[in-house]
């Protein structure tokens, strides 16, 4: 399996080995990196075990690359990245900023895969959205 994450704002690859990268920022301005599992559903973070912050605080996340932020039109606290699977076919991939929050949707055209057990969290303002 080769999926690859980029980012939709310069295009660079995000994904590491077998990690998903990105620069963080807390409520509270500390900042950090950390890196989030390839496979969707899987919620396993790893970081510095100097880069605390609490469950339920919002991450603010850039890319590690070109330091846009990963924001998405769909909801204030959704993150927005692009995934490239084996055969190329390109999703955007919508996932919670609340540290702790297991909210994670895989986007096609119109069809959406859902992950994670906080998932219904934010279904209602992705059917009822357009913009990606
Ligand atoms: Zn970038």
């Amino acid at each position: 399996m080769n999926i690859n994450y980029i980012c939709p704002h310069c295009n660079g690859y995000l994904s590491l080995n077998d990690c998903v990268i990105f620069s963080v920022r807390t409520a509270e301005f500390k900042v950090g990196l950390i890196s989030l599992h390839p496979d969707l559903g899987n919620y396993t973070i790893k970081k510095h075990p100097g880069f605390e912050f609490d469950e339920g605080q919002e991450l603010e996340f850039f890319c590690p690359i070109c330091h846009s932020e990963l924001d998405s039109d769909v909801h204030k606290r959704l993150a927005r990245i692009i995934m490239i699977d084996e055969n190329l076919n390109e999703f955007v991939v919508l996932f919670s900023r609340i540290a702790g929050e297991e909210s994670t949707y895989k986007i096609i055209g119109e069809t959406m895969e859902i992950f994670g057990d906080d998932s219904a969290e934010y279904i209602d303002f992705i059917n009822l959205s357009t913009i990606f």
